[in-house]
């Protein structure tokens, strides 16, 4: 890392370790997870003149009407994600900022992202390669086909919400997989699936609120 990515002041480590504490706070308890969320510069994720605002526990906005989640969600989502032991690979749909990719890319051997809104998508690319994250794989696509030629996936993530989960995920996700989804539009939850080889299970974890996920790409 260099000296931007180390950060002074408000994007210090100091900064980044009080974050840390309201993780464990909320009860977040991944320790490995957490120390990923403790290094990872997530002021190189926003725009520059929010960079001190990066470690309080928001969501910020990135343009294009978006928004990078707020870690305490993303931590929430990772967790639940890998809750059930480690992954190959999974699928992030919704790239966004590119924060959760690269929280995910040093968890988890491989990661596949897509994203509608192409000028985020290649912000996001330029930061994943200025800070060496060399296993995460981008497209450019409507995320609500997911992006099959990899799957089926253990993992799902995905960080905008459908009104209803969309069918070639659910088709994508393995048989032991799990996906970790915000489904609704006014009152959202956070909804876990998991594939069973008779069917899929659902259960809900907390109300949330994320940006709709939106068919078609920009
Ligand atoms: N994980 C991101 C969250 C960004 S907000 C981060 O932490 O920064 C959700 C993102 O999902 C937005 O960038 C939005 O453009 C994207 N999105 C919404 N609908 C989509 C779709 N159908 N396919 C792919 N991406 C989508």
């Amino acid at each position: 890392m260099n000296a931007r990515h180390l950060g002074i002041g408000m994007t210090s480590q100091r900064t980044r370790s009080r974050l840390i504490g309201r993780l464990l706070q909320g009860g977040v308890t991944n320790k490995r997870l957490l120390d990923v969320m403790e290094t990872t510069p997530r002021h190189i994720f926003v725009d520059e003149a929010l960079a001190s605002r990066a470690y309080e526990d928001t969501a910020l906005p990135i343009g294009h009407g978006q928004t990078i989640s707020q870690p305490y969600i993303v931590a929430r989502m990772t967790e639940v994600l890998l809750e059930n032991g480690p992954l190959d690979h999974v699928l992030e749909i919704g790239t966004g900022s590119g924060y959760q990719t690269a929280i995910l890319s040093q968890l988890v051997p491989r990661v596949y992202t897509v994203e509608r809104i192409e000028p985020l998508l290649s912000q996001a690319r330029k930061r994943f390669q200025e800070l060496r994250f060399s296993n995460i794989r981008t497209k450019y696509t409507d995320g609500i086909w997911g992006w099959k030629e990899h799957g089926p996936y253990k993992g799902i993530i995905v960080t905008a919400a459908p009104a209803e989960i969309p069918q070639p995920l659910l088709e994508q996700l393995a048989i032991g997989g799990r996906m970790v989804i915000p489904v609704g539009r006014e009152n959202q939850a956070l909804a876990v699936i998991e594939r069973t080889a008779k069917g899929y299970e659902s259960r809900e974890l907390e109300q949330v609120k994320f940006v709709p996920l939106v068919e078609g790409t920009a």
